[in-house]
């Protein structure tokens, strides 16, 4: 069946949320489309807290600074003043709309410090911040009248004369696929953790906005910053929030040292997350790890600051490994967690395709340049999801409806049709998921080098070439997650050539991108970002653009 809206957004976490409330508060007939019921969104595990210079002690200035330093550098400094600015008012109004932020006993809003900080600025509701905030919005969108697809599965863009006019999505319930045409499309569909393993990301965390708008025409950039987090808790990779930090924990060694001391000095614990995760790997390497991990210890803050502040983590910690942190330190290591790059945007989240525009953890302004702050990325899914919203709803003003695109729904019918004869050929999709993700932590991840690099790029040819002969278990039609899991799949192995290619291309140190052989980060070749195109042919084109820089020229960066 075919459906029409003025603006259709991809994805119901904080970014495809906050977009669809400032598109229908411009206007538009907006419509979302996700794969999960939008409190499921992977916006709902985030712990911590969300970042704004709001106290009078603070400035927007100081916020921006500590970014752009965070970035290493790398991050557009345009696009960094507009979230450090916006950032309060954006908070205040979540705060309208009815979440409950912690307040101090002075009855004002409380903060915590995070990493890479120069001051305490992290707000947050206890360690469920980001579902606090994503439950609020979500009754929002209701209320303004938002059409919510719900286990809708995005399976193409629909591309017509150059434009985004909307997508063909899979109704997971009775097994139909759809065509949704608009006038202009939003990609808000979140990271891609879920292409390396361990990582902290939700299982639906599989890149397949990056995919599907690569493939649609639009560039990625920054794509080789994948932030490692340096503390994921041993054998499942669950999160332990750097909010246990911020509050006061200690990193230590096999001897019980706070090992941060002899690599950031004045931060220590509250180092940037690349430095402390390479600090991490440094103690583990040279022999003070424990069964290669370090040990989060959060005694000394007492069960009140534990059970009041940071309940989910101590839950966590017991449930899988039968620890109380109350009482015991808690094994971590440095695991996948974040991709800093993704679809280039403006400051207003349009793309260079006309009509498809970006926000969130998939898209590119660049504000995390490198390395991104804790607690920045929440805000920038707020910040950029509303800039976006609004100037969808200005641009489908302008724009005429389609009446096409039954070809592509015919298409993508034959397409997914195909996919469920096919016979099958031993490989199964989880055992060749498991095998890249296992791969793109081994030679992608914290330490990168050359040799290490080509290898991961043939082994994703020989994944794609697998790929293509895949069998779906499952030949139902009713909620198919077979067939679902084999459709993300194809995403992930598109988001794990870009990572690579993009790694190959830059030949510094920089941020989360620490390449062996080029340890230092080297301004003079490499203040540029890495772009990747598609034309179309087997390899991406490969381009740089060079980085904005309004105020803070870069320098050395200590902690
Ligand atoms: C465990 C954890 C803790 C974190 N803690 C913090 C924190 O404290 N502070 C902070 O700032 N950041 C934190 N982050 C990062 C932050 O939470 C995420 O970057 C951010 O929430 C991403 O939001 P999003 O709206 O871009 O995407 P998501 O919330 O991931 O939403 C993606 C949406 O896209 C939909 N979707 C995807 N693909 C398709 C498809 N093919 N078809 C249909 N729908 C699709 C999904 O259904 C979902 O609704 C954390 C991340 C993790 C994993």
């Amino acid at each position: 069946m075919t459906r029409d809206h003025d603006v259709l957004v991809l994805g119901a976490g904080l970014a495809g949320m906050r977009a669809a409330l400032e598109a229908a508060r411009g206007g538009a007939d907006v419509a979302i489309v996700t794969k999960v019921h939008p409190i499921r969104s992977h916006s709902s595990a985030a712990q911590g807290g969300i970042n704004a210079a709001i106290s009078e002690e603070d400035s927007w200035e100081s916020h921006a600074f500590d970014t752009v330093k965070g970035s290493d550098y790398l991050a557009d400094q345009d696009a960094v003043e507009i979230m450090a600015q916006e950032a309060p008012s954006d908070i205040i109004e979540f705060e309208h709309m009815g979440v409950i932020f912690y307040r101090g006993p002075d009855g004002k809003l409380g903060k915590r410090a995070f990493g890479g900080a120069s001051l305490a600025r992290t707000y947050f509701v206890g360690d469920i911040t980001g579902q606090a905030l994503l439950v609020t919005l979500y009754d929002q969108i209701l209320k303004a009248g938002v059409k919510v697809y719900e286990e809708w599965f995005a399976t193409e863009l629909f591309m017509e004369g150059g434009a985004c006019r909307g997508m063909v999505a899979l109704e997971m319930i009775t097994g139909e696929l759809h065509l949704l045409r608009s006038k202009a499309v939003i990609v808000a569909s979140g990271g891609l953790g879920r292409l390396y393993e361990p990582s902290t990301n939700a299982l639906i965390c599989t890149g397949d906005g990056y995919s599907l708008a690569y493939r649609a025409g639009a560039p990625l950039m920054d794509m080789e910053m994948v932030q490692y987090h340096p503390t994921t808790l041993a054998g499942s990779g669950f999160l332990m929030t750097e909010a246990a930090r911020g509050e006061g924990a200690y990193l230590l060694n096999s001897e019980g040292e706070r090992f941060m001391k002899r690599y950031a000095p004045n931060k220590m614990e509250l180092a940037a997350r690349d430095v402390t995760s390479r600090a991490e790997a440094t103690e583990i390497a040279e022999g003070r790890g424990i069964d290669g991990n370090v040990l989060l210890d959060l005694r000394h803050l007492g069960p009140d600051v534990i059970l009041k502040k940071l309940p989910q983590i101590h839950e966590m910690a017991l449930d899988y490994l039968g620890i109380d942190m109350i009482k015991d330190p808690v094994p971590v290591r440095p695991g996948m967690h974040y991709q800093m790059g993704g679809i280039k945007t403006d400051v207003d989240g349009a793309t260079s395709v006309p009509g498809l525009y970006a926000a969130g953890e998939v898209a590119c302004v660049s504000v995390h340049g490198g390395n991104r702050l804790g607690a920045n990325s929440l805000l920038d899914t707020i910040v950029f999801g509303r800039r976006s919203g609004k100037a969808s709803a200005e641009y489908v003003k302008r724009t005429a409806a389609s009446t096409g695109g039954e070809d592509l729904l015919a298409s993508e019918q034959a397409r997914l049709q195909e996919l469920l004869q096919r016979p099958y050929t031993g490989d199964t999709p989880a055992g060749l998921r498991l095998e890249l993700a296992v791969m793109m932590d081994k030679k992608v991840g914290l330490y990168r080098n050359e040799a290490g690099l080509r290898e991961a790029l043939a082994a994703i040819e020989g994944y794609k070439q697998r790929y293509a002969r895949i069998a779906v278990g499952d030949k139902g039609r009713v909620f198919n997650q077979a067939l679902e899991f084999v459709l993300e799949l194809g995403y992930l192995l598109d988001c794990g050539e870009a990572i690579i290619r993009a790694a190959l291309e830059r030949k510094e140190s920089r941020g989360a991108h620490t390449h062996t052989e080029h340890p230092d980060r080297n301004d003079a070749e490499w203040l540029k970002h890495v772009v990747l195109t598609h034309r179309g042919g087997r390899e991406p084109e490969v381009s740089h653009v060079p980085v904005t820089i309004t105020r803070w020229k870069p320098e050395v960066r200590t902690y």
